[in-house]
Order: C-alpha cells, then sequence, then structure tokens
C-alpha cells in the first residue's frame, strides 16, 4: 500500500476515473495502479469488517472483478503484509549496517 507510483499524465485510476490523480500504488485485485485516495478508502473498506461495509468503491470493484468481497479483503491483506515485510527487511538491513558503522568507529 506504501509503494506509491507516478504515472504518466493523463492515467486514470479504474476505481474513481479520476484524471488529476498522478500519485498511484499497484493494486493486487485489479493488477493494474489505483491512485492514492482510493487505497486508503480500499483498505477502509476491507480491513477490520466483519461483513462488507456500503461502499461505492467496492460497487465499482464488483464491477470490474468476478471476486468476492473475502477475495478483495485476502487479496489486499496479503499485498499490504507483503509490502510490510519487505519494509522490515530494509529497516533490518539498515540497521545491521548502522550497527557496523558505530562499531568501526569504536574500534570494536
Ligand atoms: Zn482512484
Amino acid at each position: 500500500m506504501s509503494r506509491w507510483i507516478k504515472m504518466e499524465e493523463g492515467y486514470v485510476c479504474p476505481l474513481c476515473m479520476d484524471r488529476k490523480n498522478v500519485i498511484f500504488t499497484r493494486n493486487d485485485i485489479l493488477g493494474t495502479p489505483i491512485c492514492k485516495k482510493c487505497s486508503y478508502k480500499l483498505w477502509s473498506d476491507v480491513y477490520g469488517h466483519e461483513s462488507r461495509p456500503e461502499s461505492m468503491l467496492l460497487d465499482r470493484l464488483e464491477e470490474l472483478t468476478p471476486l468476492s468481497y473475502e477475495e478483495y479483503c485476502l487479496i489486499e491483506l496479503e499485498s499490504v503484509a507483503g509490502d510490510l515485510m519487505d519494509t522490515l527487511r530494509e529497516y533490518q538491513t539498515e540497521i545491521s549496517r548502522l550497527k557496523g558503522v558505530i562499531n568501526v568507529r569504536q574500534g570494536k
């Protein structure tokens, strides 16, 4: 969810059809980028609900795919969890690098 990508001017978010957005993120449900605004809205629609909430964004998603609400939730959760794992690995690499720098300075 946090992997923002800049799309060429004129790219249209398939969920809101807004042409003014330039910041997008890949979306595993559609397999195509969606805008930042829809990305946040999608997350709030798929996480933490026992059943499908009323949502124009979900209505639109259902027009575009044959998947069920639970399938959207699973795909989106797996995608966000994957991004978090990548971020965690990057942080751990940076922590190791910094510890190495500090240890060298301290002559350890
Ligand atoms: Zn959008």
